[in-house]
C-alpha cells in the first residue's frame, strides 16, 4: 500500500484518481497483515486495486466524471467490490473515466483529461483511460474498468496494460452504473493475464442482485493458464481488419508478425470474411446511444446528486438539473439515442439494428464456432494528441472503436495484451476474442502468447 501512494503521489499530474483512500487502504493492510500471519488470508490477500468511477462502493463517493453526480455517495457495495473485498483485495481509490464511460479518450470527465503515462501529450483511451494508467504507472497492480464498447481494452492498449473483457453476463452488473445495459461488462486492467485470470474468477458468477447474470460455473481460471502446446488451433482474422489501409502500418507489421509466429507453431491461422463489418459501428452507436437515453433518464435532480440551484419548478428543475449537470458528449448521445428512439424514426433505426445485432452475434458465434479464436489489432492507432478529437470530427473518434465493438455487440470475450510498440514507443494493442464463456481456454492462449 504504501508502495502504491508513493506512486499514485508521484504521478499526480496524470489526474488518474479522483479520490485515494489513503488511510482506510493502510488500515486494511494492518488486518490483512494479521490475517496472513493467522493462515486465514483469502486468495486476493494484498491485491490493491483501484475502481473506475462507475462501479459502487459503500460509503465512497460515485459519480461517473460526472458534474450530475457530484456528493453522491454509495449506500451499497457492486457485487464484484464485495467479492473482491472477502478475498481481501485493498482498494486504493477511485478513478477518472470518460463522463458516464462515453468516450474513446478520457477527456470526457468533469475533472479534467487524464493523461498517457507513455507519453504525457497523448490520451490515455477511454474510457477507463484512468484505470489502464493506474496499472501502467503502478499506481495499483489491478484496476476494474468497464467496457461497453472497448473501455477495457483500447486503453489498455493505449498504455501497454492487459484489458480483459468477459462474456457479456459473465461478471454481475449489480452495482455497476448503466451506460448500456445490453453490451455493458465489467471488466479487469493489469500487468499481467494470471492477475485478470485470478480477478475474474473471484468476481464472476450467479448473483441473485442482477437478473441477467449467467449461472454458469465459473472455472478456476487462474490455475488453467497452462497452454498445451501439443494441441494445434485453428485461429481466424477477419480479413479487412487486418489487411485495411487504416491501420497504422506498423501496428498492421506486429500483428501479422504474430500471426506468422502462430503459424511456425503450427497453428492454422486463415483470413475470414465477414461481410457485416461496416454494420457494426452504426449499429453500435445506435443501440447504445438509445439505452443510454433511458439509462441516464433517472438523473432528474431528485433521486441522485446534484439538482440545479436556478430552478423555480419542477420543469425547470429537471431542465436546469441536466443542462448544467450532463456534459457535452453525454448530452449528445442521450440525444442521439432520443432520435432513434423517437415514434417516428424508432423502426428505421432501433428496430433494424437490433436486427442486424442479431445477425452479427449468430455470424460471429458461427465464426467461432470453425475457429478456435478470432484475432486482431485492438485498435488502428495507437494513443493520440490530447485534443485531436472535438464536436467537429467526433465521428472520426467513434470510428476508431471498429475493433472493439464487435465482442460487445455479440456478447463475446476478448482481451487486449500488448504486442509491441511503434517507432515512437507508443504501445500497440493485440486481441484474441473467443465464444461464449471461454474465457479458460482465452486466458491460457493469451498467455502463451506474449
Ligand atoms: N468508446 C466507446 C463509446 O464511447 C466505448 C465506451 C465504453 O466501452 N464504455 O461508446
Amino acid at each position: 500500500v504504501d508502495h502504491y501512494l508513493k506512486q499514485i503521489e508521484a504521478n499526480k499530474h496524470l489526474n488518474a484518481f479522483l479520490e485515494v483512500y489513503a488511510e482506510e487502504a493502510q488500515q486494511r493492510a494492518e488486518e490483512i497483515d494479521a490475517k496472513i500471519a493467522a493462515g486465514t488470508a483469502g486468495k486476493l490477500a494484498g491485491m490493491v486495486v483501484g475502481i473506475k468511477d462507475v462501479i459502487a462502493h459503500k460509503d465512497h463517493g460515485l459519480q461517473a466524471s460526472s458534474k450530475i453526480l457530484d456528493g453522491f455517495v454509495s449506500q451499497f457495495s457492486a457485487t464484484a467490490i464485495e467479492r473482491l473485498l472477502a478475498e481481501d483485495a485493498i482498494i486504493i481509490g477511485r478513478q477518472s473515466c470518460d463522463e458516464f464511460a462515453m468516450g474513446s479518450s478520457n477527456e470526457n470527465s468533469a475533472f479534467g483529461p487524464v493523461l498517457n503515462n507513455i507519453d504525457n501529450s497523448r490520451v490515455p483511451g477511454g474510457s477507463s483511460g484512468a484505470s489502464a494508467v493506474a496499472v501502467s504507472a503502478d499506481m495499483c497492480l489491478v484496476s476494474l474498468g468497464s467496457d461497453t464498447g472497448g473501455s477495457v481494452r483500447q486503453p489498455a492498449a493505449f498504455t501497454g496494460v492487459v484489458g480483459l473483457k468477459p462474456t457479456y453476463s459473465r461478471i454481475s452488473r449489480w452495482g455497476l452504473i448503466a451506460y448500456a445495459s445490453s453490451f455493458d461488462t465489467i471488466g479487469v486492467l493489469s500487468k499481467n493475464v494470471d492477475d485478470a485470470a485470478l480477478t475474474l474468477e473471484v468476481i464472476a458468477g450467479a448473483d441473485d442482485n442482477d437478473a441477467t447474470v449467467s449461472k454458469t460455473p465459473v472455472p478456476a481460471y487462474s490455475e488453467a493458464l497452462e497452454f498445451d502446446t501439443d494441441k494445434k488451433l485453428k485461429i481466424g482474422y477477419i480479413k479487412e481488419t487486418v489487411e485495411s489501409e487504416h491501420l497504422r502500418p506498423e501496428i498492421k507489421e506486429q500483428t501479422f508478425a504474430k500471426i506468422e509466429a502462430l503459424k511456425a507453431a503450427g497453428h492454422e491461422v486463415e483470413a475470414i470474411e465477414f461481410p457485416l463489418l461496416d454494420y457494426l459501428l452504426p449499429t453500435y452507436y445506435i443501440l447504445t446511444t438509445a439505452e443510454a437515453s433511458t439509462n441516464l433518464s433517472r438523473y432528474d435532480g431528485v433521486r441522485y446528486g446534484m439538482r440545479s440551484e436556478n430552478a423555480t419548478d419542477l420543469e425547470s428543475m429537471y431542465k436546469l438539473t441536466r443542462s448544467e449537470g450532463f456534459g457535452d458528449e453525454v448530452k449528445r448521445r442521450i440525444l442521439l439515442g432520443t432520435f432513434v428512439l423517437s415514434a417516428s424514426y424508432y423502426d428505421a433505426y432501433f428496430t433494424k439494428a437490433q436486427k442486424v445485432r442479431r445477425l452479427i452475434k449468430e455470424a460471429s458465434e458461427k465464426m467461432l464456432s470453425n475457429h478456435d479464436f478470432l484475432i486482431m489489432p485492438t485498435t488502428a492507432n495507437t494513443a493520440f494528441e490530447i485534443g485531436k478529437y472535438n464536436e467537429n470530427n467526433i465521428l472520426e473518434m467513434y470510428l476508431g472503436d471498429l475493433y472493439t465493438v464487435h465482442a460487445n455487440l455479440a456478447g463475446l470475450p476478448a482481451i487486449s495484451v500488448p504486442n509491441g510498440v511503434d517507432s515512437e514507443g507508443l504501445p500497440i494493442g493485440l486481441q484474441v476474442m473467443a465464444n461464449r464463456f471461454e474465457e479458460e481456454k482465452m486466458l491460457a492462449f493469451t498467455k502463451y502468447l506474449q
